[in-house]
């Protein structure tokens, strides 16, 4: 299937006037090729085609790029990245990207497109953060990279410094752009960290049951302890000795909530919920959103800050 732009309007225009006037516009086709040209060689109006493995690093590249960027999420609205299957659209997508951003490790088949259809330029945010193992479970997570990195505000922060320089190497036409947008999400992103240490600082409990090994960093950041379901993948099922632990320890360290997420089967961690008398409350791992006109990175960190401090009886 050929690549088909985001934006087929702005790209066809001049292919649909040719083919409306046939005889007498043969200069006025071989201009509009020209104005598009120049376009995107002087940085002109032509914009940046970036693909996203999924939410968040669209997010980053969405609010640093401005209008400087046509940004395509590889992982629709409301689906789970991980493990995120392509559609040869998607693939010509990346292959006539001028910048893709992944994590290598998260989703094998954006792996494989980066790999084989070479974008113009590429950045593995698994280059810029190191990741680390949070493997609890012992069930084979154990020596697996945990990828969720993008819940630490500090970490996301050291990414989205990584795509303005990408994307100022790129396109140094807009560079002052990219670093003005840049140091604005820096901003802000240092706000909702102090928020979180703010927030989290004085708590009656430490420990988060959640429903799939997403919140390694984020726990690790504020001196929490996740006690995850499932592992680092929501696919990763959790044996029946494992649920006897959680179900064990919910008991010992009075554990009142038990944290499920939207996008994921919610099943496992309700059953456990009613199994002991506690709540269950969503906690995001912002792997996507489902209505982005009324959610971003932001509002739902913020909302999960919120039901932290619900469950962990902070002050
Ligand atoms: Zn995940």
């Amino acid at each position: 299937m050929p690549f088909r732009n985001t934006e087929p309007g702005r790209l066809r225009r001049p292919a649909v006037a040719a083919a409306a006037l046939v005889t007498a516009l043969v200069t006025a086709v071989v201009l509009s090729g020209c104005v598009k040209q120049a376009d995107r060689s002087a940085g002109g109006s032509g914009r940046l085609d970036v693909v996203a493995g999924f939410y968040p690093f669209a997010y980053l590249a969405e609010q640093i790029g401005g209008e400087h960027v046509s940004v395509r999420n590889l992982t629709r609205p409301g689906a789970e990245p991980h493990d995120l299957e392509l559609t040869p659209s998607q693939v010509g997508a990346v292959s006539k990207a001028d910048l893709a951003i992944y994590e290598k490790g998260l989703q094998p088949a954006v792996d494989s497109a980066v790999a084989q259809n070479k974008p113009k330029a590429a950045l593995d945010t698994a280059t810029v953060v190191h990741l680390e193992n949070h493997g609890d479970l012992g069930e084979g997570d154990a020596h697996s990279a945990d990828p969720h990195v993008w819940l630490d505000p500090v970490d996301f922060a050291k990414i989205a410094d990584a795509v303005s320089a990408e994307l100022q190497r790129i396109d140094a036409a807009h560079a002052a752009d990219y670093q003005a947008n840049q140091a604005a999400l820096d901003g802000r992103l240092t706000t909702l960290d102090a928020d979180y240490r703010a927030g989290l600082a004085r708590c009656v409990r430490k420990d988060i049951v959640t429903s799939h090994a997403a919140f390694g960093y984020l726990a690790e950041r504020y001196g929490l302890v996740q006690v995850p379901i499932a592992g680092l993948s929501p696919d990763d099922e959790p044996s029946a000795a494992h649920l006897a632990k959680i179900q064990h320890l919910i008991k010992t360290e009075g554990v009142t909530t038990v944290f499920f997420e939207t996008l994921a089967s919610p099943k496992t961690a309700r059953t456990l919920a009613a199994d002991t008398g506690t709540k269950a409350a969503v906690l995001d791992p912002i792997e996507g959103v489902k209505d982005p006109s009324t959610q971003d990175y932001f509002s739902i960190m913020r909302d999960n800050l919120a039901a932290l401090r619900t469950a962990l009886g902070c002050s």
